[in-house]
């Protein structure tokens, strides 16, 4: 393994040199979430994109109680990303931190992602398959290589080998979906087939010897020359890489794939595959569950601010409505990276046309969707006669007044709770499990 300031100061140096910036997922979900948004926020601004641009991509989501909050996605995992965008051309690399060899692996993989931005190579055209499978093989190749480099005691060099094969092995052929043949999402998987390219790679560091390959792309100052790296490393893609109709062939028919017949052959790569798949789960569970607790603490600290007022007087009745169609906007928002326009919603009959898409790739989110569409539209004609419930209603509709009207809320629980310290009433508390009854019909409770 390496170090991990080693691989931290790398990144560093590579980033500046490519109009990049690094964000890693611990860092943004600590303790504290104000915090966290802000740095997140921050590190999105270098690439010209704001709040609500964000919110629409899907960077964050909708908060109940008012705010944004950051959509982690797939950064829960051991997992990195590279964003390039289209406001200035800058670079965002998101990891998940610099400890464990996965860890360090993501890093120079991303960074290879990096290189092949700066310097042009496999431009992206349309989400063209055949790229992005050759994107992939090189991020993965570049990565292998600064590894090969990094090690050079021949111990070293000798598990870095392994690893990487193992991890070539886990990462293809112990998916069992392939294996047998069906397909569902999988198809991406085929982008990281890269076991010929990096074999390739190892041969040909074999031929020009090991040391000779290290000096090669080493500076005097003993930094690793990492541009000609991805350069080299281009080479090697495309020499060894298969040909785009072998592609075509394998995902069609994964029965021809010459691997798999060898991975069904040898034993040895099955259990090397699969102490692999064992190694990252351990790696991976430990500090997911980490962020877990985090995220789980901060999911009850926000249902308690969206817990209905005691429904005593009209307008607490009007706030708990309003809050009502808040929470099932938000719950859409949160999980189909669409702002919903209220207005809309409850003025526009069409207005479900615009999930039409959603609705023929999965029937079941539609129809969530229209049933919490509905529960909105319900409320807003049973309350819409009301002149202050017009006026809190405008006001959740823009999403700067959203966060005003949460505020509201949150002043007149505070009221209550100081009545209640004095007045401890068994009739308020009644009051509340009544309306909380209530808005149970109008929110469904997400797991
Ligand atoms: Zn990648």
């Amino acid at each position: 393994m390496l170090k991990p300031e080693e691989v931290r100061e790398d990144l560093n140096k590579i980033c500046h040199s490519n109009d990049a910036v690094w964000l890693d997922y611990d860092s943004i979900h600590t303790e504290n979430e104000q915090k966290d948004l802000k740095k997140y926020l921050k590190t999105y601004e270098y690439l010209g994109i704001n709040r609500e641009q964000l919110l629409l991509l899907g960077g964050l989501s909708l908060k109940y109680g008012g705010g944004e909050q950051i959509a982690y996605g797939s950064m829960a995992r051991l997992s990195g990303s590279t964003i390039r965008s289209l406001v200035n051309n800058k670079n965002l690399v998101c990891i998940s931190g610099f400890d464990t060899l996965v860890e360090q692996y993501v890093v120079y993989h991303e960074c290879g992602h990096l290189y092949q931005n700066s310097l042009g190579l496999f431009p992206v055209k349309n989400q063209d398959n055949y790229i992005r499978y050759l994107r992939e093989n090189h991020a993965n190749t570049f990565a292998a290589a600064v590894f090969f480099i990094k090690t050079p005691k021949i111990l070293d060099y000798k598990k870095a080998r392994l690893w990487l094969l193992s991890k070539n092995i886990s990462d293809f052929f112990t998916n069992q979906e392939i294996i047998n043949g069906v397909f569902g999402n999988t198809w991406s998987k085929y982008h990281y087939a890269s076991l010929p390219v990096e074999a390739a790679l190892l041969k040909d560091i074999h031929r020009q010897g090991r040391k000779n390959f290290i000096k090669k792309y080493t500076n005097p100052d003993g930094g690793i020359k990492f541009e000609e790296l991805a350069y080299y490393c281009k080479d090697v893609v495309e020499a060894n890489a298969y040909t785009p109709e072998y592609l075509e062939s394998i995902m069609k028919n994964p029965q021809i794939f010459k691997e798999q017949k060898i991975y069904r052959q040898k034993k040895i790569y099955r259990i090397l595959g699969k102490a692999f798949e064992m190694h990252i789960m351990l790696i991976s569970n430990r500090k997911i569950k980490k962020r877990q607790a985090i995220d789980c603490k901060r999911r009850k600290e926000n249902q308690k601010k969206i817990e209905p007022l005691p429904n005593n007087n009209e307008e607490s009745y009007l706030f708990n409505q309003v809050a009502a169609i808040d929470i099932a906007r938000t719950l859409i928002s949160q999980q189909y990276s669409e702002l919903l326009d209220l207005r809309r919603v409850v003025k526009d009959d069409d207005y479900l046309k615009n999930f039409e898409d959603i609705k023929e790739v999965n029937p079941e989110k539609y129809e969530q969707i229209v049933k919490r569409c509905n529960q909105i539209r319900i409320i807003y004609q049973r309350n819409k006669e009301n002149m202050s419930f017009e006026l809190f209603f405008n006001l959740i509709a823009d999403n700067d007044g959203r966060n005003k009207f949460w505020h509201l809320v949150e002043k007149v629980r505070k009221k209550n709770r100081e009545e209640n310290e004095a007045d401890k009433s068994m009739d308020v508390k009644a009051d509340k499990k009544l309306l909380t009854l209530r808005l149970k019909d109008y929110i469904s409770k997400e797991k």
